[in-house]
């Protein structure tokens, strides 16, 4: 990838705020800067939107709610549809945008371009198939009519990890749903967020009906769009504290909220499990997005007669990973998204290892530019280390052995976390048993991915409420209206 390919794609980029279909700058023309992760330079500096600002993109969003909820449901799946096919023309540019703001590497951009573009796919087949119903009540006295219909404006914040997928899974059923948006990505990475806009209005979308604050002022902007009562729908993806602070906001206004917040993943090897199996499932499960990711395992709990084995074939594998730019040829490992990342990831490893964790390979920062750490591999961790409860959002594997299915049911399930859990098993009716006993949203049984547009993606505990995907997901966007009619015979 050529230094001159990256620029002409970056001056191409929208860099100001969307309001009602027209890009403007900030109040003042404030503007902060965005940096690429892998060297530390910045790459493009966008509008920084005030209070005002977000307030002027919510009147656009009101602004637009009527009319979009009324454009027919074909019209709003055929933009959605339009979107998604502008997306695979411009999926190389996409791809690299988000390893130049984010730092994962092209091949794992491309993955999730296909993945966050198949929100827009799906959602513009589900606009078409928002059903009611029809029903003679129980007394036969008269008919029950239930119909649904869009919440409303939308409030939106993503975080940086899945720059572009976290939009799409808001922004599709949204707009499928009928509902208008004032969209606020992460200030780390707006830049896919701002180029997806662009192409939603090259698909057709109407003024006002996606709009785009980018801010530094996080906090009292979206406190003053919750806060508006206007505003019906919350929805966020981000970390659990930030989530708790935001759903005590959302009350004072009785919003509807979706919140996908943090995890901790367990991730189960069994003494019965296909051991090559595992390290694969391993591999995508704990090295995806470099450990970034809230599905990322996080706790690898391995049966005590295997967990040697299963540490020494995981080992073999990660040292063999290139960490690197996440443009370069080769690369599986790129940076962490900034120093307190790094610092954080650090600080876990160094507390696992002063109680008693071995370090199978790597533990170490590696020297800038650019925020990168050793993909790392510890056994024997401890269960009153850090590592064990907090979400590590690094390239780290921590092996925890266990004895038998319920001490490893225990031990997965010892989190308030609730988001995904992977288990190997190669019997049916263990399996069975995991599929019921551990308290998640998803699992993974034999396999170390689980998203897709088709599936609904979410948590319980205080991994988050509500579900984005599948046919679940457009709900998450519609109110149901119920209404009584007499017996029209009678
Ligand atoms: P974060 O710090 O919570 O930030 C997420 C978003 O919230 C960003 O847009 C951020 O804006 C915004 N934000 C921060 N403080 C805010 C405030 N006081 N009021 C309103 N918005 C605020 O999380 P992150 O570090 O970006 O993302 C990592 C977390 O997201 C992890 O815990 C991960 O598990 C979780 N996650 C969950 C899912 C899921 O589907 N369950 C998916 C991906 C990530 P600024 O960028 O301006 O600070």
């Amino acid at each position: 990838m050529t230094e001159a390919t990256e620029k002409t794609l970056l001056a191409g980029i929208p860099h100001q705020l969307l309001i009602g279909g027209r890009w403007r700058d900030a109040e003042g023309g404030k503007t902060f800067d965005v940096n690429d992760p892998s060297t530390g330079a910045t790459i493009a500096t966008i509008a920084d939107g005030s209070v005002s600002d977000g307030l002027r993109a919510l009147d656009a969003a009101h602004a637009a709610q009527a009319e979009w909820a009324a454009t027919a449901p074909r019209k709003r799946g055929e933009i959605l549809r339009g979107a998604w096919e502008l997306l695979q023309q411009r999926k190389d540019d996409a791809a690299l945008l988000m390893t130049l703001e984010m730092g994962k590497p092209l091949a794992e951009s491309q993955a999730e371009v296909t993945y966050g573009g198949e929100f827009l796919r799906w959602f513009g087949e589900e606009a078409v198939r928002i059903h009611g119903r029809y029903a003679t009540n129980p007394e036969g006295t008269g008919r029950m009519i239930v119909a649904q219909r869009p919440v409303g404006p939308c409030y939106f914040i993503t975080p940086w990890n899945f720059p572009l997928a976290m939009g799409t899974r808001k922004i599709g059923p949204a707009l499928a749903a009928g509902c208008t948006v004032v969209i606020k990505p992460a200030s780390l990475t707006p830049l896919s967020t701002l180029f997806l806009a662009e192409l939603l209005r090259e698909a057709g979308l109407p003024d006002g009906v996606l709009n785009v604050v980018t801010t530094k002022s996080t906090g009292p902007v979206s406190d003053a769009i919750i806060a508006d009562p206007r505003l019906r729908k919350l929805s966020f993806t981000g970390s659990t504290a930030v989530g708790v602070s935001l759903l005590k906001k959302a009350a004072d206004n009785v919003l509807r909220t979706s919140m996908e917040l943090g995890g901790n993943a367990p991730f189960l090897v069994f003494e019965d499990a296909d051991l090559d199996a595992a390290v694969e499932g391993a591999l995508l499960a704990k090295f995806r997005n470099i450990g970034q990711a809230c599905t990322a395992a996080n706790r690898f709990l391995v049966h005590e007669s295997v967990a040697d084995e299963f540490g020494r074939r995981l080992t073999e594998r990660v040292r063999g990973f290139k960490v690197g730019r996440g443009t370069e040829e080769g690369v599986t490992i790129g940076p962490l998204i900034d120093e307190d990342a790094v610092s954080k990831v650090g600080d876990l490893v160094t507390d696992a290892v002063s109680r008693g964790a071995s370090v199978l390979t790597g533990g170490h920062v590696i020297d800038g530019p650019g925020t990168f750490y050793e993909a790392t591999v510890l056994s024997d961790v401890n269960t009153d280390a850090d590592i064990f409860r907090e979400e590590i959002f690094g390239p780290v594997v921590t092996i925890i052995p266990f004895s038998d299915e319920a001490d490893a049911v225990a031990k997965a399930n010892a989190t308030e976390y609730g988001l995904v859990a992977y288990a190997y098993t190669q019997s049916l009716k263990r399996g069975q048993r995991l599929i019921e006993s551990l308290d998640t949203g998803m699992m993974g049984l034999n396999t170390g991915v689980v998203s897709n547009a088709a599936a609904p993606f979410g948590g319980v505990k205080q991994s988050g409420i509500g579900r984005e995907g599948g046919f679940e997901g457009i709900h998450e966007y519609l109110e149901t209206k119920y209404v009584l009619t007499p017996d029209p015979f009678a």
